[in-house]
């Protein structure tokens, strides 16, 4: 994430709504990636601060309407473009009922991480179009309760956070900081988020929209392996047995090695993770390259000597590690592939 600020100077970060310092509202306008300070004039119109209203040919903005109704969006969107909400509330088809406690902050969390995962595809050029606006091929999100989330209310039903024909359903617990760490702790993870659930979700839609085929299918198998292996019986297979003994090697995480197609959903997240970190890393001074200017084998090698760093200092907070993973020689070839999957899917979109 790069660095972002108020006209009046003070930093402000991705998901700030306000400046503190100066009161002005913040809307973070997806076209330019850019954070725009201003104020609501009394039409409901963003007013850019140190723009005249009347200054002609100006592009003139309006705040997503799940930031009038709600306070949970701070982007922008284009004035009178014929929609209520911004781009990034556009791919929402199903979120939970509001009526109900704790499910506004859900929501709230929920935004947060799917922010990040479209900035960060943004940042990759990766097409990323609505479901509504291409019903065949767009990706919707579905924020969904069940029996864990809301017990008297859907009894004996259970939710599972996945991907099936353009549509990433979240189970709503996810984004409940205090079920999600004891569904982690229970499943013996050492890494459980809903923004690393979403970039995994990703990873699915992804293939989906590609639709590999040829040579790039062939690549696949070699590295990853078959996809078309029976998935539930793999699953299955995952959950009873665990992961296969010397996974470390081969994997970047345990649930990796239950199925081609997970493997490539994980791989294809920490492919995501690294390059949102390293540009986190070098807007804040820490490496002095940005993650688009070098090849993959440096940012994966920075990554290494960062994540041990962050890991040590995490231990001296009394944390946990900020990366319990390690990308081998066998993941590096795995995340090239992803590396040439985006590429492909870049090229195609301009
Ligand atoms: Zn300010
Ligand atoms: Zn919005
Ligand atoms: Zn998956």
């Amino acid at each position: 994430m790069k660095k972002f600020y108020c006209l009046c100077g003070r930093r402000v970060f991705f998901d700030s709504l306000q400046c503190v310092a100066c009161g002005a509202k913040l809307g973070f306008e997806p076209y330019s990636m850019q954070m725009i300070s201003g104020w609501e004039t009394s039409q409901g119109q963003f007013q850019e601060a140190g723009q005249s209203n009347l200054s002609f040919g100006s592009q003139h903005y309006e705040f997503c309407s799940n930031r009038a109704d709600y306070n949970v969006c701070n982007w922008l969107k284009p004035a009178n473009d014929g929609n209520k909400l911004c781009f990034g509330c556009s791919f929402n088809r199903t979120i939970p009922n509001l009526q109900r406690p704790d499910n506004l902050d859900r929501w709230r969390q929920f935004e947060v991480a799917k922010k990040r995962l479209l900035y960060g595809l943004l940042v990759l050029r990766l097409p990323v179009k609505s479901g509504f606006e291409d019903p065949q091929k767009g990706l919707l999100l579905d924020l969904i309760e069940d029996e864990r989330s809301a017990p008297n209310h859907y009894p004996e039903s259970f939710v599972a956070t996945g991907f099936a024909g353009g549509v990433i359903t979240i189970n709503a617990i996810e984004a409940d900081d205090a079920a999600r760490e004891s569904i982690r702790v229970a499943m013996n993870e050492s890494y459980r988020t809903l923004l690393g659930h979403l970039r995994h979700e990703s990873g699915h839609y992804f293939w989906f929209l590609q639709n590999p085929q040829g040579q790039l299918l062939e690549d696949f198998i070699f590295l990853f392996g078959d996809p078309s292996q029976d998935y539930q019986a793999a699953l299955e297979r995952h959950y009873q047995l665990g992961p296969i003994e010397n996974w470390r090697e081969y994997y970047i995480s345990a649930y990796s090695s239950a199925h081609p197609l997970e493997d490539w959903a994980e791989t294809w997240a920490h492919y995501l993770l690294i390059h949102d970190a390293l540009e986190s890393a070098y807007a804040n001074g820490l490496v002095d390259f940005s993650p688009m200017e070098v090849p993959l084998e440096s940012r994966i090698q920075t990554w290494a000597d960062l994540s041990v760093a962050f890991n040590e200092i995490n231990r001296s907070s009394g944390l946990r590690d900020t990366y319990p993973f390690v990308v081998t020689p066998q993941v590096k070839r795995k995340m090239q592939f992803v590396e040439r999957f985006i590429i492909l899917l870049a090229q195609a979109n301009h």
